[in-house]
This record gives structure tokens, C-alpha cells and sequence, in this order.
């Protein structure tokens, strides 16, 4: 037996316990007498008081990461010594006998509590030793407990766990793919999955009725704190089911999974349209842990002579106690509303005079005492606070005053606790392209809204059309979407020639799901959402890379096995692929 218990478990309750421990030397105080280690083992961490004249001289040379195998008892520790800040802070143990088990380099870094102050690129080159840091440790062992919590609520909800292949054609979530060369047929490739939305439509036909599976995905996209080039995905497909009976489904498995972490159960979800979203907070994925939100000051405006408010929209903040920010820092703020897209950002100081609150800015001049008054209260606006106003296309403003509430207000991420929200009633199409064609917010398999099936006609306004998508938000970060999907061939054709994919394209690319729906697809609905996003926001991580056992980094790199990198020419023949020198046109 290597040892009888873990070291971060022992108590004040464990002292005259004879124990034997086994782990790594994660701190050592050697003042020349006893040799004080801190033992680490997967459980945490436990005081060791290694007596030289006890466990011999050789002790001295022990350093840290060292790996120790340790006889010895539990004792209280003396007075004044309890560290309260430590679990094991009451006890250490007393070694009667110490055996090396392994000998350790110095650690490149300390692997101390955090590692933020350490080059990023330096802790992935030696990911192994950042796994050993305390918060690695609870952060994996957070997205173990998600994972199976997840797995046993979609059990207990009678869904069928099912894996679906990694070697694919193209999926149509709208990022790029990464592609493989196949060798058996030299020029042809598969792609990886960007998600396994057709596989499970097709098991929908095939009678599973319900799946899910914790899905790899692969999307060959820019990488950001909350994305990277492969992830986890809680995947799940439901026949005979609306959206109601999908939201219901991962509402319970999405806390069942918050509880196996928190120890408490969240509230239901609350739910807002896509358009109130848009409307209040100028996002698709708001973030409801503070307020700021965006006031229509389309009313108080109506009549303006202000030149700059005649426009489409009149959208405003109220930033709490910026009303002092230094001129420069609203310079600040003008500059960013207008790289993201506004002509202009309207600011005004409140202050107070006699009593009442009044505007401050170069621009109040133009505006009439019963504006000014109507502004004030509209925003609820106090003394002390900042105003910020856009005028424009009203997509504009509500984007540009979004961003700027959070620059402003966002809370960092482990505050507030988790705010989950359903943002329904999506529109079907996020834009219209040059070319006439709309462009779809989701996979062109989404199902549109009954009552807006009209205005899919001819003349009809397509950008009005809503889907019956649904996306599960949180703390202002969208963690998965999912929709009802069309199982009609004819409506199916319909969206197909809006979107301009043509029958022989549709054919190509999505053929075997075409045909499959030729006989008799159920009507089916289904849901993804990132392990990753949910598992960083439970652990208080800003970044996904925080809760991956061995991430990208942002430029796409592995630094612990040199991925990406060449392969051998004998590889490449074998693959029927030449690489071009950079520069050099292609071959015809
Ligand atoms: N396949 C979609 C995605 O990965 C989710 C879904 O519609 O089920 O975003």
C-alpha cells in the first residue's frame, strides 16, 4: 500500500492517527534543523515536519516538486501556528519515515495559487506542471461535475446518449471547416464536425426520438477568451417535441449541472425576446446583472429643432456617477462609439443646482427646457450621473449604447451569480446582403415562425420574419442555441431558393438529409450549448482556456506538443498533397 489517505482531507479530528501520505513538494522551509514541506497531493495540501535526525540528513537536498512518500502521525499544531486559512491549516504530520520517489527539475514557474502573472505561453508549454496549481485542479474537477450531471439529468430525461463521427462532410453552421486529406481517395477530404446538427436530425428519422451526446466540435474561427478552434457541446435532439419541451429539457439538465457545482438549484430561466433584448440592453445575449439599460427617447425628441436628434431612432444610457469623468475619458467614449459604427455620441454631466437635477454638455443649448426635463426623467437620471445619447438607424444606436453599457457597467464574472435567460423569437434572417438575398441567422434548417409564414412571400419583409430559435444566455455570454427545424421538404425548398441555395447545390451539400426526409421525418426540435462557457462562468473564469485541460492559445498554437506543425514529405506523397511555397501561384 503507497499510502492510507489523501493529505488535504486530514483534520483537527485526524490528530494520533498513524497515516502514510504520498505527493509533491509544493513548498519547503529548511531553516538547517527540521525541514518544514508542504505536501500536495490531488486532495490539497497538508504541513510535513521532517526531523532530520529522524528521517536522515539527505533531506536537506529535497526540492520542490519532489515527490515523497511520507510514514508519520497526524498531531495538532502548536499554538499560535493553526493556519485558518489552509483546511488542514489545524494539523501536520510528524514523518517517521521519508522516501523519494521521484526527483523534480526546479518548476519553470511557481505553482503557486494562480497563475495569472505567468507568460501564458510558458504555463501551456508545461501545462502538466499548471495542472498541479490548486485552481487547475478545482476547475477540471468543476467541469467533471458538469459533465456528469449533465449525463445523469439527460438519462433520467429518457435521452439516448449517442456518438455521431468526427470524419464528415461539411456541416452548415456557417463557420469554417477543418478539413482532413483522405488517403484512400487522394484530392478528397473530409471536414470535422462543426457541430453534429445533421447526424442528429438523421437520428430523428432514424426513431432515437431523443439524443444527446457531450460532443466535440471544430470550427476553424478567430480565437477569442470564450472560443476556441475545438470544443465541448451539450448536444441533444428531441422528435414529436416544440420548443417549450426542448427549453424545458436543458432548463432541467443546465441545473442540474449549476447544483452538482453550487450546491443550489437556480430559479427557472426567465426569457425575453430577441426583440426586447435588442431594444433593452442593444444585444442578443444581454447581460441582466445590472441595469443601464437603453431608453427609447424617441417621444421626448419628437418635435426636436436639434438637428443631430432627427433621426430614425433617439437612444440613451444613464451611466451611474461618471458624471465627472475627465473630458478625455468622453473623448474616449465618443472615439468607440464611433468605430462601432454611430456618427456621433451626444454626452451630457448631471449636476445639481438648487435642488434639481440639470444638464451639463455643449449641446444643451439646443435642446428646450421641456426636452431637457423630459430627458432627465425619462432616464431617470440623478446628480452625479453621465448621459449618453445615440442617434441613427435604430440597429445602430442599439448596438453602439450595447457595447457601451458594458465597457461601462459589466460586473466582473464571478459576480451576481448566474442570470440564465431564454432569448426567444429570433429573426429568421439577420440581414440582406448585396445581392438581394437574406442572410440567415441560423443553419438554414430552422424552422420559421407559423404566424410570419406569409412574409416569406414575394414583397414580404423577410428581416420582420421570426424563427422559432431559441439561445440560452448567461451573464451576457451566449452558451448555445437550437431551434425548431423544418422537416417539410416543400418549406424546406422554399428557404432554400430564399437563400439561394439551388436544388443541385442543396443536393450537394445536404443531400442524404433531403433524401432522408423523403421518408416521413418526424417534427423534431433540438439545443447545443458550450460546456466550456458554462463551466468558465461556474469556476469564475473570464477565459475558457481557464477550464480546458490542454487549450489553444490565441493564435491557434499548442506550445506543449509544437501543434500545428509540418509533416514529412513521405506523409505528404502518401496523402497525394504538395505544399506550395509561400508566394508561388498555385499549379493548374
Ligand atoms: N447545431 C447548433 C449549434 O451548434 C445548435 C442546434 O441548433 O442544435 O450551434
Amino acid at each position: 500500500m503507497m499510502r492510507t489517505g489523501n493529505a488535504g482531507t486530514l483534520r483537527g479530528e485526524d490528530a494520533g492517527a498513524a497515516v502514510m501520505l504520498a505527493g509533491w513538494v509544493a513548498a519547503r522551509r529548511d531553516h538547517g534543523g527540521v525541514v518544514f514541506f508542504d505536501l500536495r497531493d490531488g486532495s490539497g495540501i497538508v504541513q510535513v515536519v521532517a526531523d532530520p535526525e529522524v528521517v536522515g540528513e539527505a533531506v536537506h537536498r529535497i526540492g520542490r516538486e519532489w515527490v515523497l512518500r511520507i510514514e508519520g502521525s497526524v498531531r495538532a499544531r502548536p499554538d499560535g501556528t493553526v493556519n485558518p486559512e489552509l483546511p488542514t491549516g489545524e494539523v501536520e504530520v510528524a514523518a517517521a519515515a521519508l522516501e523519494v520517489l521521484n526527483e523534480s527539475e526546479p518548476p519553470p514557474f511557481p505553482l503557486t495559487e494562480r497563475g495569472d502573472d505567468v507568460d501564458e505561453v510558458l504555463r501551456l508549454r508545461h501545462r502538466y506542471l499548471d495542472l498541479r496549481r490548486p485552481s487547475m485542479q478545482a476547475n477540471l474537477r468543476v467541469r467533471a461535475a458538469v459533465n456528469q450531471a449533465l449525463r445523469r439529468s439527460m438519462s433520467e430525461q429518457d435521452f439516448v446518449e449517442v456518438e455521431t463521427p468526427m470524419l464528415i462532410a461539411s456541416t452548415p453552421e456557417g463557420a469554417r471547416d477543418f478539413v482532413v486529406p483522405s488517403r484512400l481517395s487522394p484530392g478528397e477530404f473530409y471536414a470535422l464536425p462543426q457541430s453534429p446538427q445533421l447526424f442528429k436530425q438523421l437520428l430523428m428519422v432514424g426513431g432515437l426520438e431523443r439524443y444527446f451526446q457531450i460532443a466535440r466540435c471544430l470550427r476553424d474561427e478567430d480565437l477569442r477568451a470564450d472560443r476556441q478552434f475545438e470544443f465541448m457541446q451539450y448536444d441533444a435532439e428531441m422528435s414529436f417535441a416544440d420548443a417549450e419541451d426542448v427549453m424545458a429539457v436543458v432548463g432541467e439538465a443546465v441545473g442540474a449541472a449549476i447544483e452538482a457545482v453550487t450546491g443550489a438549484r437556480p430559479g427557472p430561466v426567465s426569457r425575453m425576446t430577441w426583440h426586447e433584448a435588442m431594444e433593452r440592453f442593444g444585444s442578443d445575449k444581454p447581460d441582466v446583472r445590472f441595469g443601464m439599460e437603453l431608453v427609447d427617447l424617441g417621444e421626448v425628441f419628437a418635435q426636436t429643432g436639434f438637428r443631430a436628434f432627427q433621426a430614425p431612432a433617439v437612444k440613451g444610457i444613464c451611466v451611474p456617477g461618471e458624471g465627472e469623468a475627465s473630458r478625455s475619458t468622453v473623448d474616449a467614449l465618443v472615439e468607440r462609439a464611433k468605430s462601432l459604427g454611430a456618427a456621433g455620441l451626444v454626452w451630457m454631466r448631471v449636476r445639481e443646482v438648487e435642488g434639481t437635477p440639470v444638464l451639463e454638455s455643449p449641446v444643451v443649448k439646443f435642446l428646450s427646457e421641456a426636452e431637457q426635463t423630459a430627458l432627465i426623467a425619462a432616464l431617470g437620471a440623478a446628480p452625479g450621473d453621465l448621459v449618453l445619447i445615440v442617434a441613427g438607424e435604430r440597429r445602430v444606436a442599439n448596438h453602439v449604447l450595447g457595447v457601451l453599457r458594458l465597457d461601462l457597467g459589466r460586473p466582473p464574472v464571478n459576480e451576481g451569480g448566474l442570470q440564465l435567460l431564454w432569448v426567444v423569437d429570433f429573426p429568421l434572417f439577420e440581414a440582406i446582403a448585396p445581392d438581394g438575398r437574406p442572410v440567415p441567422a441560423h443553419h438554414p434548417f430552422t424552422m420559421p415562425h407559423p404566424d410570419d409564414l406569409a412574409m416569406l412571400d414575394e414583397g414580404g419583409d423577410l428581416l420582420a420574419v421570426r424563427s422559432q430559435a431559441y439561445d440560452l444566455v448567461c451573464n451576457g455570454w451566449e452558451l448555445g442555441s437550437g431551434s425548431v427545424r423544418i422537416h417539410a421538404p416543400a418549406l424546406q425548398q422554399r428557404i432554400f431558393a430564399l437563400l439561394g441555395i439551388g436544388a443541385e447545390e442543396a443536393q450537394a451539400r445536404f443531400g442524404f438529409l433531403l433524401d432522408a426526409f423523403r421518408f416521413g421525418a418526424p417534427p423534431h426540435a433540438g439545443f447545443a450549448f458550450g460546456i466550456d462557457r458554462l463551466v468558465a462562468l461556474l469556476a469564475g473564469e473570464e477565459n475558457i482556456r481557464e477550464v480546458i485541460a490542454f487549450p489553444k492559445t490565441q493564435s491557434g498554437a499548442d506550445p506543449l506538443t509544437g501543434a500545428p506543425g509540418p509533416i514529412d514529405p513521405g506523409q505528404l506523397a502518401e496523402l497525394g498533397l504538395a505544399i506550395r511555397a509561400r508566394g508561388t501561384p498555385p499549379r493548374r
